[in-house]
C-alpha cells in the first residue's frame, strides 16, 4: 500500500473532551504555557491531560539538528532561559500533574547540551510537586558522558532516550544522531543508576522491516532498556520524510507481545502511541519490577 493513499480507518479517531481536559486547557490559556501536547497537536491530549500527564519542551523551540521526521524548526538557538525550570515547575503545579515529562530540542551549541537545565527542572518540579513523577526525554548530548551524568544525578523517575528507528535507517532519518551512540547512552545511564528505569521509542512506518524492529528490540534489551514505545510515524508536512506504510493495529499488538517476551517491563504499542503516552502507568510498572 502506498502511504499517499488516504489514511486507514484506525487513524481517524473521534476526539472527545472531558472535564479535566477543559479545566487544564482554560488554565493554560491564562498562563500562556507551552506543552508539546498542544504544540504537536498530539492526538492523546484529552486522555493524557485527564490522567494528569503532560510533556514540556525546554531549551527553546529552535533545534540545532534537522531530523527528517520532525516538525521542530532548525537553526542556531539563542535562548538560554535560566528561569525555565521554575516556570515548568509552576506550570506542573498548576496542572496538578501526576507525571511530568520534560524534553528538549538538541542544543549542540551549549557546552553541556542543556543537561544542567534538565537537572534543575527535575529538582524544581520535585520541590513543588513531591508526588509527581518526572520523566526526562533527553537528546544524545553528542555522546558526552559528563552531560548524561548531570541529568542522572538529578535522579529522574524515568530516563528516556529515543533510538527512533532501526539501525539501517538511522542515518537517513536522523542524520546527526547515531544508532550506536543512542544505545551507548542508555547503557551508561543504566550503569550510573541501575535502579532508574530507562526507556526508548521506535516510530514505525518509515521503511523498516519486521526483523529489523525485532533486532532493535534485542539491541535495546542488550543495554537493559526497560520500557519501549512503538507508534506510527505521521508526516508533519509534505517536506518531511514520507510515510512508507501504515502499520495495522494487529501488528502493533503482536510487536507488543514480542517486546514483552524479550523482557521489557512495559511496552506501549499502537498507532497513536507517542513517547510519553501512558507514561504514568510505566512509572508504576517500573516500580513494581
Ligand atoms: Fe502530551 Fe505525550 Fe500525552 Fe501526547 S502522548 S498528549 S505529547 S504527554
Ligand atoms: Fe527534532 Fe529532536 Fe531531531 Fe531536533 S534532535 S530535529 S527536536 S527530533
Amino acid at each position: 500500500t502506498s502511504a499517499r493513499e488516504r489514511k486507514p480507518d484506525w487513524l481517524r479517531i473521534k476526539l472527545t473532551t472531558g472535564e479535566p481536559y477543559r479545566e487544564i486547557k482554560d488554565m493554560m490559556r491564562t498562563k500562556t504555557l507551552h506543552t508539546v501536547c498542544e504544540e504537536a497537536r498530539c492526538p492523546n491530549i484529552y486522555e493524557c491531560w485527564a490522567n494528569r500527564t503532560a510533556t514540556f519542551m525546554i531549551l527553546g523551540d529552535i533545534c540545532t539538528r534537522a531530523c527528517r521526521f520532525c516538525a521542530v524548526k532548525t537553526g542556531l538557538p539563542t535562548e538560554l532561559d535560566l528561569q525555565e525550570p521554575e516556570r515548568v515547575a509552576e506550570a506542573a503545579e498548576q496542572m496538578n500533574l501526576r507525571h511530568c515529562v520534560v524534553t528538549s530540542v538538541a542544543r549542540d551549541d551549549l557546552q553541556d547540551g542543556g543537561a544542567s537545565i534538565f537537572a534543575a527542572t527535575i529538582a524544581a518540579v520535585r520541590k513543588k510537586l513531591p508526588l509527581c513523577s518526572v520523566e526526562v526525554l533527553i537528546p544524545d548530548f553528542m555522546g558526552k558522558k559528563e552531560s548524561l551524568q548531570i541529568v542522572m544525578d538529578a535522579k529522574p523517575d524515568i530516563l528516556n532516550h529515543n533510538i527512533e528507528t532501526v539501525e539501517r535507517l538511522s542515518d537517513r532519518v536522523r542524520a546527526k544522531a547515531k544508532y550506536k551512540r543512542s544505545l551507548e547512552l542508555l547503557q551508561r545511564a543504566k550503569e550510573m543508576y541501575p535502579d532508574i528505569p530507562t526507556k526508548s521509542s521506535i516510530m514505525l512506518g518509515v521503511g523498516e522491516r519486521t526483523e529489523e524492529i525485532l533486532q532493535a528490540m534485542d539491541d535495546l534489551r542488550a543495554v537493559d532498556c526497560n520500557i519501549l514505545t512503538l507508534g506510527q510515524y505521521l508526516q508533519p508536512s509534505p517536506a518531511h520524510l514520507e510515510v512508507a506504510r501504515y502499520v495495522h493495529p494487529d501488528e502493533f499488538a503482536s510487536l507488543k507481545e514480542e517486546g514483552l517476551k524479550r523482557g521489557f517491563s512495559h511496552v506501549e504499542s499502537g498507532p497513536f502511541v507517542r513517547s510519553s503516552y501512558h507514561a504514568h502507568e510505566q512509572v508504576k510498572s517500573a516500580e513494581a519490577r
